[in-house]
């Protein structure tokens, strides 16, 4: 099968030759000698251009072929007179394998508004925008993969459906299949979970973490690589329902090695962008942001300010800067906060850390005030929060102190891994969307997943 970024890629190959293609229609123009198709199959941006000489193809035959029609066009490959391309091909044959009723075929024309496209988005990945979108997300997928492979990362299938509600990342999607109308309740009235497909109550994951830990217990360095899940109604333009999650977890690492990890992986994966979907990027660049390419080599080219979180409180409080949510040591910070870091003060992403231990999760090393743990946040211009890690708390005593002062139960499993050959170590958790949000300069999250659940919505 010929691929129109084959032939686009190197003409001169092609050149000459007659060929097939096959495709969809993005646009027919022309006059009554000769008409033009944009023809695209998915594999670029960019379209091949079709010639059909109307002393060779009747009105008739051409009528199918409109917007959003698939064809196959048998032909000759051309050089173009045109521009905007280096070849062309004339058609000889015409094949409609399904043309589109110009009357019902949403995506008529060009510059359709994103919330129109979401609301289409079984079709929207026909448009120029979302294909480039799905093959950047296809790339760093790819990008993601090869980093940790070539460094000799394992990755590691941590489970989606979970027993295990501490991470306490989020709310959980609760999974069951106990009669919801009229469930088995104990004496006391308390739904009887023993009854349950697993005997017990069972959830979606929100973060593959602590099974990762036992995964890097063993195999040194590990990555996990899917699905996440969090119950969060919150409408953001950065939370999903259902994300997916990056998350490597490294034996004998501390948190400046975890550090220097997640900013070279990040650069790494921008890096490999820049490199390889040139085409995507470019489009994307000239019709939504035009920083773009210009902010992605910033961060691959500056080194990440390193700051801890007391130090960033101090800029934010003496910044005269009046924040919707208040500021002052101890308070979560938000997205407005985190991006007046970046954006506006450092002006380059930030690596956050020790952050107050209330506001963090309970495996989290102590640093030795006692009031702050080994925390670092990537932060990212326009997104905020991109990554999220820390090295873990290694000392039993600590990590049991904090378990009983919080009441978490169930926990043995993961203690286990400080009982028996505890080591220091440290790993993080990227949200692949997020980072496709910065890479594709799209402003919302719901269009850099093909699916995107949230709240009220799950479509498809
Ligand atoms: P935030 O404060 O932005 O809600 P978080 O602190 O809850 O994020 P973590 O639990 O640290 O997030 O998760 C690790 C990473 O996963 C985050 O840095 C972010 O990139 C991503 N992430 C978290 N929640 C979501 C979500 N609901 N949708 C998409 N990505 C998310
Ligand atoms: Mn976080």
């Amino acid at each position: 099968m010929i691929r129109i970024k084959d032939i686009l890629d190197h003409p001169e190959e092609f050149e000459g030759k007659t060929i097939d293609v096959k495709g969809w229609v993005r646009t027919r123009r022309g006059n009554k000698g000769v008409q033009f198709v944009a023809l695209n199959d998915g594999s670029t941006v960019k379209s091949l251009q079709i010639v059909f000489d109307l002393s060779k193809f009747s009105d008739e035959e051409l009528k199918p072929v409109t917007t959003g029609s698939a064809i196959c066009a048998t032909g000759l490959i051309v050089k173009s007179m045109g521009k905007g391309q280096s070849v062309e091909m004339q058609a000889e044959k015409l094949e409609v394998y399904g043309t589109a009723n110009p009357e019902e075929y949403p995506l008529q024309k060009k510059g359709h508004s994103m919330e129109f496209l979401r609301e289409k988005a079984h079709l929207r990945p026909r448009t120029n925008t979302f294909g480039a979108v799905f093959r950047l997300r296809h790339a760093m997928a790819y990008a993601i993969h090869k980093f940790f492979n070539d460094k000799g990362f394992f990755y590691f299938h941590t489970p989606l459906i979970t027993a295990s509600d501490c991470e306490g990342a989020g709310a959980m999607f609760q999974v069951t299949t106990l009669d919801m109308a009229n469930p088995p309740r104990k004496e006391d009235g308390s739904i009887d979970y023993s009854e349950d497909f697993f005997g017990r109550q069972a959830s979606l994951t929100v973060s593959g973490q602590l099974e990762g830990e036992l995964g890097a217990t063993a195999l040194g360095q590990i990555y996990t690589f899917g699905p996440t899940f969090r119950a969060e109604n919150s409408y953001t333009p950065r939370h999903l329902a259902e994300f997916w999650m990056i998350e490597p977890e490294m034996a004998f690492y501390d948190i400046n090695d975890n550090m220097d990890l997640a900013e070279e992986f990040i650069k790494y994966c921008i890096r490999y962008a820049l490199e390889n979907c040139r085409d995507d990027i470019e489009f994307l660049n000239e019709h939504f942001d035009k920083e773009l390419i210009d902010r992605l080599n910033f961060v691959v080219d500056n080194d990440f300010v390193r700051l801890p979180y007391t130090e960033g409180i101090k800029i934010l409080e003496q910044s005269g800067k009046k924040f919707e949510f208040p500021v002052y040591w101890g308070a979560d910070l938000a997205s407005e906060h985190e991006r007046y870091l970046v954006e506006e003060h450092f002006k380059k992403p930030v690596i956050l850390t020790d952050y107050p231990k209330e506001i963090k999760a309970f495996y989290m090393k102590m640093n030795d005030d006692g009031k702050t743990v080994r925390a670092m946040d990537v932060l990212f211009p326009k997104i905020g929060e991109i990554i999220g890690g820390s090295q873990r708390e290694e000392d039993l005593q600590k990590l049991q102190g904090r378990i009983d002062e919080l009441g978490l139960t169930g926990m043995d499993w993961y203690v286990d891994t400080r009982r028996f050959g505890s080591v220091p170590h440290s790993g993080f958790g990227l949200g692949f969307e997020r980072l496709l949000l910065f890479v594709t300069g799209m402003q919302n999250i719901r269009d850099v997943i093909p699916f995107p659940r949230y709240p009220k919505n799950c479509e498809y």
